[in-house]
């Protein structure tokens, strides 16, 4: 990162703070002992470094630990009357995300069993940087609606809970959807690679006749 050309400037993200960086390379060379891996395998590399992000974001036990703050929280605020968790409608999304967050640790414990086994993560590895990453998000949602008007307060008000860490989550993990491969690529990779159905569509190839007649420069002279 001190070779001369790398340009790291902050990128500033809804949630107020710079988390992560935008990194330019300008004319950079790079020593021959600070290759990672093989000369020209760099789109090898980057997706061994995406299987692990995409796996780190969607740890099933962080899911555990965010839903059990959750109940607390749930347990402790109040909506009109009654204790949010109490609340028909609020209950039954808690109880909808309780099953997504027991089916994520099944599938945890699907993919780790296969690890033991020396076998391919196969379809269960495949989903859980999409389905985490959504759930942990709809938990934070939930946090702020069982709030109430409280909710909505952010940063260095004497009345938000827990720091503002909830709203924090909720912007900063709308992001996470976004980051190691959006919820469409991950859709994608599971129709493709888990699925097995048909590649997504390719741009069709203008002919040299056709681009000959437009004036257009033709794959052979471009080749040339
Ligand atoms: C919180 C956060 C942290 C990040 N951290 C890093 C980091 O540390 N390092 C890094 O290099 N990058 C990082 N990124 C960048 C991230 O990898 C990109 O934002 C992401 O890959 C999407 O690329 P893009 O923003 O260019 O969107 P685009 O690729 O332009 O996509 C725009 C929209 O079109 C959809 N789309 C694009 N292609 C297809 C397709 N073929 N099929 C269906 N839909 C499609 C996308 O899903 C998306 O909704 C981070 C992003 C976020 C939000």
């Amino acid at each position: 990162m001190d070779i001369p050309g790398i340009e790291v400037r902050p990128l500033k993200t809804m949630t107020g703070h710079a988390e992560f960086n935008e990194t330019f390379f300008t004319n950079v060379r790079v020593p021959v002992d600070q290759i990672v891996g093989q000369r020209g395998q760099g789109w090898f590399v980057a997706n061994a470094t995406l299987g692990h992000e995409r796996g780190m974001l969607g740890d099933p036990d962080a899911l555990e630990n965010r839903l059990q703050a959750l109940i607390g929280l749930m347990q402790q605020e109040s909506i009109g009357e009654g204790r949010a968790i109490d609340n028909a409608v609020l209950r039954d999304r808690l109880v909808a995300l309780q099953a997504e967050v027991t089916a994520m640790k099944c599938n945890g414990m699907r993919i780790l069993s296969n690890s033991l086994k020396g076998e391919p993560g196969g379809m269960a590895k495949l989903i859980v940087k999409l389905q985490s990453c959504e759930v942990a998000h709809q938990i934070s949602a939930l946090a702020i609606d069982a709030m109430g008007e409280m909710g909505i307060l952010y940063h260095r008000s004497p009345r938000e809970r827990d720091g503002g860490a909830w709203q924090w989550n909720y912007m900063f993990q709308l992001g996470l959807i976004i980051g190691g491969g959006t919820a469409q690529i991950q859709k994608n990779i599971i129709a493709e690679r888990g699925l097995e159905m048909p590649r997504e569509p390719k741009l069709a190839r203008i002919s040299d006749e056709a681009k000959g007649a437009a004036g257009m420069q033709t794959d052979r002279q471009g080749a040339a």
